[in-house]
């Protein structure tokens, strides 16, 4: 598969899968974490499609678009293995949405940290939540879930 296509894959199943998941927890009232700014570009997308939801954003070095930027106080500065434990202290279990596309270009890389990160980013989610993920996650206890029409299978994780 081209890298074309592989990011064509990638950007179509992060819309469809984020699109199901807010749908499915639109009545939730507890926070969405968006694990990874980058560009910004999903993180424009979850405001767009999650008005009136508290979207808090995390990443270790921001260099967003400016349209793409989240508030100071919606913003968790910092590298996601200390910043995911002060997160639990701070919101216990009730992230009704959890989106992580924290990787790079190196497939290896990305599973080794998804392994690491996995047992972090587990205990945040509310019972009834998603979480949406770029990369295979590990978790003990939250399922894969089927992906919604138009995703292409390997290209995003559902879990809940
Ligand atoms: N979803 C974004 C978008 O649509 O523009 C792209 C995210 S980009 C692929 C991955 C981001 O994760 C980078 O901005 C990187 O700085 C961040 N990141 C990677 N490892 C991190 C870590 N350990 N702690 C915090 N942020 C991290």
């Amino acid at each position: 598969m081209s890298r074309l296509d592989a990011f064509i894959n990638r950007m179509t199943s992060q819309r469809a899968c984020l699109n199901h998941a807010a749908e499915k927890t639109a009545h939730m009232s507890g926070p969405v974490f968006e694990l990874g700014l980058g560009n910004g570009r999903t993180y424009h997308h979850m405001v767009e499609i999650m008005p009136g939801r508290d979207i808090y954003v995390f990443e270790r070095a921001v260099a967003s678009h400016p349209e793409s930027t989240p508030p100071d106080d919606m913003l968790i500065l910092g590298d996601v293995n200390e910043t995911l434990p002060q997160a639990l202290e701070r919101f216990g279990p009730t992230a009704s949405l959890i989106h992580a596309d924290l990787g790079g270009h190196n497939p290896e890389k990305n599973d080794a940290f998804a392994r690491a990160v996995s047992p972090l980013i587990e205990p945040l989610l509310a019972k009834g939540g998603l979480m949406v993920a770029s990369d295979r996650m590990y978790f003990d206890n939250l399922k894969e879930l089927d992906l919604p029409p138009g995703a292409v299978p390997n290209s995003c994780f559902i879990y809940g």
